[in-house]
Order: structure tokens, then C-alpha cells, then sequence
């Protein structure tokens, strides 16, 4: 499978809107983009491709990148960041299967697929398709699961992608605490590549009114407030997973410039072939 990072960006991006912080600055400088949160994935065997989570930037990002229109979605959770690109949908598919997870959430009282259905329900083309976590479905000719981790206070999922015929894995964190539940974790092991949200450096949690969490054994905070993993976190959980290469993802402009652009933190418009 070859997978295409189309947006590696938090909410706002990199560079932010209106932002001369140093990051955004070197960002504008060196062209480079962190767009808000969207991977695709082509199954080169099949010629199927899926996107993962649905990047308010869509457009920008299919016109910038050399990857076709996908066959099928699926949604990691309902944050405008991952969902509210799925408007495009309209005008340019006959019919998108959108596969997202069944379970209610106790806090919207319904689940990811339900608030999909309801709120796309003037697009007639997109479909809705129910999935239960940790069981795998076949979409374009992969095998996806999705796995819950944890982004309080919204049910949000990780996922691994799996081919059936070479082996390849692929493992998304999803947005997420480091606190993902071990029966996830036993999920989402061994890829040949994971997505891990670091969202900032373990140093920038004394700007968070919440301070970090989940502290490694140096103390270092693995994650960012209640919702997010810092660098120092992503990169454990890596280790803890044993993924064979890492790329950071999910990234702020709060990181400063002479880190934010330093490996293993991804910029729009890798690819991988796994
Ligand atoms: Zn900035
Ligand atoms: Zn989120
Ligand atoms: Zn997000």
C-alpha cells in the first residue's frame, strides 16, 4: 500500500492564520504546510484508495498532491478537524462509503456514524457505514479496525490498516492521550509504519492550564493536558508498539523552529510504501 500524509497539522495548522510566530514564519519561508489531519492510502493492487479522516483543507490538498479521489473514508472522530472536509464530497463522487464506529458516546448520546449521518444528511452520495471496534472490516481490498483510545470527552478511535495479501500494517494513534487502553495498544502493535499524535514538546505542557500527564519514568509528560500526546509521549508509544518507523503527526506551531521541522515530525505530502 502507499500512503500519502496529506495534512500532519493540528486545528489551526502550520502556518496558523494571522500567526508571525518564528515556526509559521520558517514554515512560509520553506513552503512548507502542516494541513489539518488527513491520510490517504492506495491499494496499488486493487487501484482502491481510502482516505482517512476528512481534512477541512480537502480541496487544497487533492489539487496540491498527486493521489486520486478516494473510493472510500473513514472517520476517526467527529472534531472539525477530521470531519468537516467531508462536505466536498458533494459533486465529486457518485457514491462514498463513509465507514465510522458504532458505539454511543455517552457525551453526544449517539455515535461517530450517527453524527455523520445526521449532519451530511442533504449529501445523498455519502453512505454511512457502521463499524464495530477491534472488528476488522475489508475496504478497498484492506483490512481496517478501529480501536478506541482516548481524546476526553469525545469517543475518538485509532486504527490499523492491514494487507491481507502482503502483511503490510499501518497503525494511526488517532487523536489521543497516552493513555490508549492495552487491549488497543495489542491492536495497533508491530507496524511497519505508525502515526503518532505528538502534538507538542513535553516542555510546552507548562503553558497548558493542565499542565501534562501519564509522566514517563524521568517525569517527562507524556501527554499534553487531557487530550493529546506530547513528542516524548508519540515517541513512547512507538517503543511500546515496536513500530518499525514513526512519523509524528497531528503537529502545533508551538513547537519552536529549530525542532518543529527536526525528524521524526512529518510534513505534508510524504508517502510511504509499505
Ligand atoms: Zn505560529
Ligand atoms: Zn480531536
Ligand atoms: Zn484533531
Amino acid at each position: 500500500m502507499r500512503v500519502t500524509l496529506l495534512g500532519t497539522g493540528d486545528t489551526t495548522g502550520t502556518p496558523t492564520v494571522g500567526c508571525d510566530c518564528d515556526t509559521c514564519e520558517e514554515a512560509r519561508e520553506r513552503g512548507i504546510e502542516r494541513s489539518r489531519f488527513s491520510v490517504h492510502v492506495e491499494n496499488e493492487r486493487t487501484g482502491e484508495s481510502l482516505l482517512i479522516d476528512c481534512s477541512p483543507d480537502f480541496r487544497q490538498q487533492f489539487l496540491t498532491h498527486d493521489v486520486p479521489l478516494p473510493d472510500a473514508a473513514i472517520v476517526s472522530h467527529i472534531h472539525f478537524d477530521h470531519l468537516d472536509g467531508l462536505g466536498n464530497a458533494y459533486r465529486l463522487f457518485d457514491d462514498l462509503p463513509v465507514y465510522a464506529a458504532d458505539e454511543v458516546d455517552p457525551v453526544t448520546g449517539e455515535s461517530v456514524a450517527d453524527t455523520i449521518r445526521s449532519k451530511y444528511d442533504y449529501l445523498d452520495r455519502v453512505t454511512v457505514e457502521d463499524v464495530t471496534p477491534f472488528e476488522s472490516v475489508r475496504v478497498c481490498g484492506l483490512d481496517v479496525t478501529l480501536v478506541p483510545v482516548d481524546h476526553p470527552p469525545l469517543v475518538c478511535y485509532g486504527l490499523c490498516v492491514e494487507d491481507p495479501e502482503t502483511g503490510a500494517k499501518l497503525s494511526l494513534s488517532g487523536d489521543t492521550s497516552y493513555d490508549v487502553p492495552a487491549d488497543s495498544r495489542a491492536a495497533l502493535s508491530d507496524p511497519d509504519l505508525l502515526l503518532a499524535d505528538g502534538i507538542v514538546p513535553a516542555a510546552f505542557c507548562e503553558y497548558h492550564p493542565m499542565g501534562g500527564k501519564d509522566e514517563g519514568p524521568d517525569g517527562t509528560p507524556y501527554t499534553f493536558g487531557t487530550k493529546h500526546m506530547t513528542r516524548e509521549g508519540a515517541l513512547a508509544l512507538a517503543d511500546d508498539l515496536d513500530a518499525a518507523e514513526t512519523r509524528l503527526v497531528h503537529l502545533a506551531h508551538y513547537y519552536p523552529p529549530e525542532e518543529a521541522f527536526a525528524e521524526p515530525l512529518a510534513v505534508d505530502g510524504e508517502t510511504y510504501d509499505l
